[in-house]
């Protein structure tokens, strides 16, 4: 990723500090301890960048997760509850930023990407397949692709440095890391959230298959907090129920890239710089992003 942040941030004094493949991390010295993320329309998929982006994409991720915050009764980084922590700036930011930002209190990250599944898909079903375990936890014989699992179960992966690949571990591996304390109330935080969040998710007709948190401690109450995105369809897998239950080659069908990632794998063999994505793939994407959060977030 370049390192060029938004000359408009820049020109109110945030500095760039890092860029993700989706979101930007920015700094400023009139907001000691925060952090602003300012997530973008970039989307990527087999580990690449693509082009274009998709409109409206990083507002609506943003827009989740405010959504998601502001249910789930754990702590959160957000500066303020409400419109993203924005009101707590000095100098607002210009809209379209805004509708993609949160001002966050900046954290002391666990490398622990904190994975929990209610269903075995993805890496999960791989490793499955291998060992008829998943991160070290052995699970009944003969399930099948996009199965539901007994309970959910908690997955986690050491979230690797930017460029390298993030891997699955086991629990155990997770106390290496962090300590028995801190891995233990993170697994258990994660189980909470997910349980939480699934049965929101199931009464509007959405399965939540699988999603990933991030955790990190505020150094100033030592609390381990809930940061990063949550439950966007960048960081989890979500189902429609009704197609989940009719059994179609669809059913496994997730609200996200899935349409970007169908086009990709039928129109490049994965070497060198993907092809750029056709204007119909962009807006049917855009479009199912829209559909998630419309279904999720309206009132029914
Ligand atoms: P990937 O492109 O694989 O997602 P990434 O997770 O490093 O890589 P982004 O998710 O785009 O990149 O960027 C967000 C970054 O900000 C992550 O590194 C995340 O750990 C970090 N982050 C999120 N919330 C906070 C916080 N409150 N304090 C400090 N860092 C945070
Ligand atoms: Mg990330």
């Amino acid at each position: 990723m370049s390192g060029i942040g938004d000359p408009r941030l820049e020109a109110l004094r945030w500095r760039h500090e890092y860029a993700g493949k989706v979101r930007d991390l920015y700094l400023s010295d009139a907001e000691p301890g925060r952090a602003l993320v300012v997530a973008s329309d970039r989307v990527s998929a087999f580990d690449h960048v693509l082009s274009p982006g998709i409109p409206g994409k990083g507002a609506l991720l943003t827009q989740l997760s405010l959504w998601w915050f502001s249910r789930l009764e754990v702590p959160n980084h957000l500066v303020e509850p409400t419109a993203g922590g924005l009101a707590a700036l000095e100098s607002p930011l210009p809209p379209d930023v805004a509708a993609r930002a949160m001002l966050v209190k900046r954290l002391d990250m666990f490398p622990i990407e904190a994975v929990v599944r209610g269903y075995l898909v993805g890496s999960g079903w791989v490793e499955y397949q291998a060992s008829r375990s998943v991160c070290g936890i052995p699970l009944p014989a003969g399930l099948s692709n996009g199965d539901r699992l007994p309970e959910p179960i908690y997955t986690p992966a050491y979230k690797a440095p930017l460029g390298e690949h993030d891997e699955n571990i086991t629990f155990a591996q997770t106390v290496e890391l962090v300590g028995a304390t801190d891995a233990a109330a993170i697994r258990d935080l994660s189980l909470h959230v997910f349980s939480t969040a699934s049965a929101i998710a199931e009464e509007r007709g959405v399965i939540l298959a699988d999603t990933k948190f991030e955790f990190g401690r505020d150094a100033a109450s030592g609390e381990i907090t809930l940061a990063d995105e949550v439950l966007t369809s960048d960081s989890s897998r979500y189902w429609d129920a009704e197609a989940y239950a009719a059994g179609g080659a669809n059913r496994l069908d997730s609200f996200d890239k899935q349409i970007v990632r169908d086009w990709l794998a039928a129109h490049w063999d994965k070497q060198g710089t993907p092809p750029e994505l056709p204007a119909e793939i962009v807006e049917r994407t855009a479009a199912r992003y829209r559909e998630l959060i419309e279904r999720l977030t309206l009132p029914r």
